[in-house]
């Protein structure tokens, strides 16, 4: 029997639809900047039921594919060195750098081991005193806040072989980067409910001011999405451009203050490397001075050479919206989740992975 909810839901779901199709009177294109997004808009058939003039397209949100290739160079040198543990996330072991992977390396002998959170790295260096364990940090402001708390939690244990190397990157200076370049028509954004409930939809104002472009902030469940593209569509259909909260159950405008505070007080903001994007000013996360015993790049040589994409992977043009996974030449033939080419096939919120598991084109 079917809970009380689906029907309510399928009847506000059915509302939302109609109300799309009578309000969007033009093409319009909406960017989703968060993988949750990506995935739950496929996994729902969210396109299905759109008009043929929305056009949803996925930007930089899945954090392990925005991660630069250097990055990944520089985690798999430090994976060599003798008598370090290298820990990260389960996605970011497959994803192939210029020459190597976390997961090759690791067949090789280093060791490379996989955790769920950066506190678990801690308890692995607390069990291996003699070795030195560095977390491998992606991901955007959801995650920071978490691997603040374990990097001040260290120091304050005195936990002197542990160390993280910061990839991690800031949401709001990818969508100025991504408009900024002007390449890319878009008509909103349909902005991630988890990274603004730590930021803020104030996060936003900057982005909307200087390129007059709606967003919404949203939830996950398929009414969140109908109702946020709603949102969205109805502010371009009255030419207004403004931040607006779907996901009203967890966003506020000032966001989370314990943990933007403790995020700055651990690190500052750098220009760092993102895939697709390029080197973006203030975008990154920099462990600060007083918790430098906790950088594993102030610590060990983690220079590498400049990277290049893997031949044929369109991962930076899929990253910014330019084209589809369908447009590159290597999906489904060469790439896919058992052989991927590219981290937006290795990554479970990637885009290629949606498409080869949702799309059948
Ligand atoms: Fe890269 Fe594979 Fe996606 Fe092509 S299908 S862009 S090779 S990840």
């Amino acid at each position: 029997m079917k809970h009380i909810d689906e029907y309510r839901d399928a009847t506000l779901a059915k509302a939302l639809i109609e109300k799309i199709h009578r309000t969007v009177t033009r093409p319009i294109r909406l960017m989703e900047i968060c993988g949750t997004h990506t995935m739950a808009i496929f996994r729902h058939g969210i396109r299905s039921l759109l008009p043929d003039t929305v056009d949803l397209v996925s930007g930089p949100g899945c954090p392990v594919c925005v991660t630069a290739m250097e990055e990944v160079d520089r985690s798999i040198k430090l994976a060599k060195y003798p008598d370090l543990i290298l820990t990260t996330f389960g996605d970011m072991l497959r994803v192939p750098g210029s020459s190597s992977s976390l997961d090759r390396e690791k067949g090789k002998g280093a060791d490379v081991r996989m955790v769920y959170s950066t506190f678990d790295a801690i308890q692995v260096a607390e069990q291996c005193p003699d070795k030195e364990v560095v977390f491998l940090g992606i991901g955007f402001e959801t995650t920071a806040p978490t691997v603040a708390a374990a990097i001040a939690s260290a120091r304050e244990k005195g936990l002197a072989n542990f160390s993280v190397l910061s990839a991690h990157k800031l949401l709001p200076p990818a969508m100025h980067a991504l408009l900024g370049a002007g390449d890319i028509p878009i008509d909103g954004f349909i902005c991630p409910g988890h990274v603004t409930t730590i930021i803020g939809t104030s996060a936003y104002k900057r982005v909307v001011a200087e390129y007059a472009i709606p967003c919404v902030v949203v939830g996950f469940e398929p009414i969140d999405i109908l109702q946020g593209i709603l949102m969205l569509a109805e502010q371009v259909e009255e030419g207004r451009a403004a931040v607006e909260i779907q996901y009203t159950r967890g966003v506020s405008e000032e966001g989370n203050q314990t943990a933007l505070k403790l995020m700055g007080r651990v690190f500052e903001p750098c220009d760092a490397p993102w895939r697709g994007l390029g080197l973006i000013r203030q975008s990154g996360l920099a462990i600060r001075k007083p918790y430098g015993s906790c950088d594993a790049a102030a610590r060990f040589d983690v220079s590498v050479p400049p990277a290049e994409e893997p031949p044929g992977c369109l991962c930076a043009q899929v990253l910014r919206g330019a084209v589809r996974p369908v447009d590159c030449r290597l999906f489904r033939k060469v790439c896919s989740p058992r052989t991927p080419v590219g981290p937006c096939m290795v990554s479970s919120e990637g885009t290629c992975a949606a498409y080869f598991k949702y799309h059948s084109a």
